[in-house]
């Protein structure tokens, strides 16, 4: 006989954003879940903040399949129908960048998609079941364009599609999840302006007639023209995961409008609602300001592994960072700190340290001083309570504690206590955080080849304003050589390793 799946005998509640209460979790097929999360923009790298959010929903991808459920788990690349300052007008974000570039859109697509997996797997993140891109599914959104339209709910304007919000707001609720009122919205928002194709304001696009200008742009009984950017969303879940759907995750500052959105249109096309949980993970800060490619209030991935940034005091590895990350909930702010990491880096070694000491403990007859059954317990009730993170951590910290104190030999454990903690901490330490056993050893290494690199940079500086060339070049080219890049820049020099 199969063993009985670990969901059965765990009560996990998600916080559902729609119901703003956390919900006993029921999937619609049982054993299975399907999980869609809005993917990047591919027209630029990924910054940190992009990457808290891809990981928090790792974390719980790795945690639904602990529990032993299927996980159908998509994930989208953006590759087109993403305007500028996410508005309405404007330019798409992938082909300014290929304008400014000058590229093929798609090269940049390609360049960018690479960065994010690149990224991604530093972090350890698991890849998605499925990854479809907007471009990939034009024809499966045209479809669901003339479907909007034939149930009433969208109109054709000049070549372009919108979805009339006023007309589904009679019958349906447009603003069932993000908590506004189309009345409100309707009081504060400004006249449209005598060019505009739409009815209302609020109306938002599903099809875009291309200007002659604009590159991206596809044949449609509309007009030459692109999708919306909700729209896209719609299509690849609905595509993978049915009309009806368990899960839907993404960073807190989606659900306006691009969620209200999706969940309009999938009503809108299909006559039910889409989605039955809600995530939202919520945002990275950098000096109490959402890191945000726009501002330009960002750290790169890349900044952090070598420690070239004015705010870091040295590199960090992928793990520490998203060990720091766990530390806090998914649904909590979190500030990017250079202490803040430090902290994060000690505890880290300290949970490792633990972890390498159990392997060689050796079982008493008994145990005293701690009650691992209980202990397990909690680590899934903190788990079990909406992906509760940061509780999890402090409970491995109770079994660092007593591994240490068993070292000490001032408490015992028995042999089958032994085996469920070495099995429980492997578990949620590497499965489930994700986080990865590095040696401490190596990463002092790397602290120690920035801080070298550093004074290299310095000392090529004061050979330069000496104006001794001949040496601040020789600094630079023997660096290459041996594959450091340095980079002059407005900041000041950087370095990378190639
Ligand atoms: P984008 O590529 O701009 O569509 O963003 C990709 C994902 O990153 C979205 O889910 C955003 O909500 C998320 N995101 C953007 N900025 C941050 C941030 N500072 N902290 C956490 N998540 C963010
Ligand atoms: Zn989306």
């Amino acid at each position: 006989m199969a063993a009985t799946p670990l969901y059965n005998t765990q009560g996990l509640k998600i916080y559902n954003s729609i119901s703003g209460q956390k919900e006993t979790f029921k999937p619609i097929t049982e054993g299975n879940i399907g999980m869609y999360v809005c993917g990047p923009t591919v027209y630029s790298n990924v910054h940190l903040g992009n990457c808290r959010t891809f990981i928090s929903f790792d974390m719980i991808f790795r945690y639904l399949k602990h529990l032993g459920y299927k996980v159908r788990y998509v994930r989208n690349i953006t590759d087109a129908g993403h305007l500028e300052n996410d508005a309405e007008e404007g330019e798409d974000k992938v082909a300014k960048k290929a304008r400014l570039e000058q590229l093929e859109p798609m090269e940049i697509v390609q360049r960018y998609t690479l960065d994010f997996h690149q990224v991604m797997s530093k972090f350890n993140a698991i890849s998605p079941s499925i990854e479809p891109t907007a471009t990939g599914h034009i024809v499966e959104q045209i479809e669901i364009i003339k479907t909007i339209i034939d149930n009433g709910f969208a109109y054709e304007s000049n070549g372009s599609v919108y979805f009339d919000v006023q007309k589904f707001n009679e019958t349906h609720h447009y603003g069932k999840l993000s908590g506004r009122n189309l009345e409100d919205m309707i009081a504060n928002t400004r006249e449209l302006s005598a060019q505009s194709d739409k009815k209302n304001p609020q109306d938002f696009a599903l099809w875009k007639k291309a200007e002659p200008q604009h590159i991206m742009r596809w044949p449609s009984p509309w007009s030459d023209g692109f999708p919306g950017w909700h729209l896209e969303c719609t299509v690849m879940s609905t595509k993978y995961l049915g009309e009806q759907f368990d899960i839907h995750g993404g960073g807190m500052d989606l659900k306006f409008p691009h969620h209200e959105c999706e969940i309009a249109q999938g009503e809108a096309a299909c006559g039910q609602t889409p989605v039955n949980y809600w995530m939202h993970a919520n945002m990275l800060t950098l000096n109490g300001k959402k890191m945000s490619k726009s501002t330009g209030n960002t750290i790169s991935p890349e900044e952090l592994f070598s420690g070239n940034n004015s705010f870091l005091g040295k590199p960090f590895d992928a793990t520490i960072v998203r060990f720091f990350m766990m530390q806090a909930h998914y649904r909590s702010i979190l500030d990017f700190s250079n202490d803040a990491l430090e902290a994060s880096e000690k505890g880290f070694y300290r949970l490792m340290d633990a972890i390498h000491t159990v392997s060689g403990l050796t079982a008493g007859t008994t145990t005293e001083g701690f009650n691992v059954e209980d202990w397990k317990t909690e680590c899934y009730e903190a788990m079990n309570d909406d992906f509760n993170t940061p509780i999890l951590i402090a409970k491995l910290f109770d079994a660092v504690k007593f591994i240490n104190t068993v070292k000490e030999q001032k408490a015992s454990i028995s042999k089958t206590d032994l085996e469920i903690l070495r099995q429980t901490l492997h578990d949620f330490v590497f499965d489930v955080l994700g986080l990865v056993d590095i040696n401490e050893a190596s990463s002092d290494v790397s602290d120690k080849l920035s801080g070298t690199v550093k004074l290299l940079i310095a000392l090529r500086a004061e050979a330069r304003a000496n104006k001794d060339f001949a040496t601040s070049d020789k600094i630079r080219d023997e660096l290459l050589e041996i594959g450091i890049q340095l980079k002059d820049g407005r900041e000041g020099t950087t370095f990378s390793l190639n």
